[in-house]
């Protein structure tokens, strides 16, 4: 059996130029204590930034599970299905 990593390396994504989700409030992100954008997401979008203090999403590699929409402590993520003809191409189903 595949591992994930595997199955999500066979697809293919065709990504539109701009962004399919965003964090639309970054502040609640400072006071949200576990985060489970960073570790719910199958694809790994979401990372938080020590740096810049908040979280940067590559929003490329979302497979559309539409996962971390429930997840988000703070319900802050606005995911939108991607521009028609955009975003993952499954190939095994
Ligand atoms: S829809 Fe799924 S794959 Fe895409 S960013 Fe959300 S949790 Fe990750
Ligand atoms: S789960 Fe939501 S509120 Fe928490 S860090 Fe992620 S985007 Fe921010």
């Amino acid at each position: 059996m595949s591992k994930l990593d595997d199955k999500l390396f066979a697809n293919r994504y065709k990504s539109y130029k701009e962004t399919h989700l965003k964090v639309t409030d970054p502040e609640k992100c400072l006071s949200c204590k576990d985060k489970p954008c960073t570790y719910v997401c199958p694809a790994g979008v979401y990372a938080w930034n020590e740096l810049e203090n908040r979280i940067l999403t590559a929003y490329e590699g979302c497979v559309e599970c539409g996962t971390c929409r429930y997840a988000c402590t703070y319900k802050v993520i606005d995911w939108q299905n991607p521009k028609g003809g955009y975003g993952i191409q499954y190939k095994f189903g």
